[in-house]
């Protein structure tokens, strides 16, 4: 395929449409300032065509983090709507992404700074270069980086990597929920437009690793995930063994768990977790509505309430 090359998200020319399914209606997609993602149809490539500037910007910052955490995410209509009217991420922690950024999987001090990647407009949530380079200036102006006048390169200065060990220590309030489910076909709506539509409204980010080596075993990444989440959602629809895994092991991080079934499927969920007040859904609409209610009775309302909440 790989004629496509303006990307959906941010509109640059540095995108491949790697290959389109369910008869074309939706793509797969790699930029290399967004990531990975999806598009799954008409309807969301119209609500991607009407973004202004500022909109995008924070879309495929959105979309980035998601790769980030090593999933591949669905760009939606719906989640168009909702990433577009959150606030921009402040100054501060834009600075603190640029920072870490810098140096994923650097193996030494001292090593030499590159801002060329494209990707470094995404987790600044840049509109364009000119406001790159004055973030990486400003990370200079306050000591965190130094230029190297010999070669004109640029590196960390002590004092950066002092702020890089106290970034990665630090445990920041989450906005993530990881999604625990049955990545069964038939369960892609009910993720879409139920656990993810809940999650968002209530203000928090849904996330699941989808890739299919991930059924029934818990791995490093699903391990990490959980453990950087504010909270986990557990569907049971279906009965996966990974569900189960996944479920206990928040509980055993005394993380707080949220239990969803498909109402039809109740009837065989484990004994062990019949105890939990688990939420028995009858479609997407009705779980997405009171999940998002259990949400905010358990945990209060997210970091982007306020504007998810908005038309
Ligand atoms: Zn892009």
């Amino acid at each position: 395929m790989n004629d496509e090359t303006r990307c959906r998200v941010c509109g640059g020319n540095q995108a491949t449409l790697c290959d389109t399914t369910d008869h074309g209606n939706q793509e797969h997609w790699l930029c290399e300032r967004c990531g990975k993602f999806m598009v799954p149809g008409l309807e969301s490539k119209t609500a991607l065509s009407r973004l202004t500037d500022e909109q995008l910007v924070k879309l495929s910052g959105w979309v980035f983090e998601r790769n980030r955490e090593g999933s591949v995410p669905e760009v939606s209509k719906e989640v168009v709507g909702r990433v577009v009217n959150r606030p921009l991420p402040p100054l501060s922690e834009r600075l603190d992404r640029l920072l870490l950024e810098a140096v994923r999987g650097h193996k030494r001090f001292g090593q030499q700074l590159h801002f060329k990647a494209r990707h470094f407009l995404a987790t600044t949530y840049s509109l364009e270069v000119n406001e790159l380079n004055w973030l990486v200036d400003a990370l200079v102006d306050q000591g965190l980086v130094k230029v190297v006048t010999t070669s004109n390169t640029k590196e960390i200065t002590p004092d950066g990597y002092r702020k890089i060990d106290e970034l990665r220590r630090r445990t920041k309030p989450s906005s993530k929920a990881f999604v625990a489910m049955s990545f069964d076909k038939g369960m892609h709506d009910v993720f879409i437009k139920g656990l993810q539509k809940g999650i968002e409204d209530a203000g928090y980010d849904g996330v699941r690793v989808d890739k299919t080596e991930h059924i029934d075993r818990i791995d490093d990444q699903i391990i990490a995930l959980i453990r950087e989440s504010a909270f986990i959602v557990a569907d049971f629809t279906g009965h996966r063994g990974g569900v189960y895994f996944e479920a206990g092991f928040a509980l055993g991080l005394g993380l707080p768990v949220i239990w969803t079934c498909r109402k039809s499927d109740m009837k065989d969920l484990h004994f062990d977790i019949r105890q939990y007040n688990t939420i028995d859904w009858t479609g997407p609409k009705d779980l997405a509505e009171r999940l998002q209610h259990r949400i905010e009775a358990t945990l209060g309302k997210g970091p982007y309430a306020s504007l998810a909440s908005e038309p």
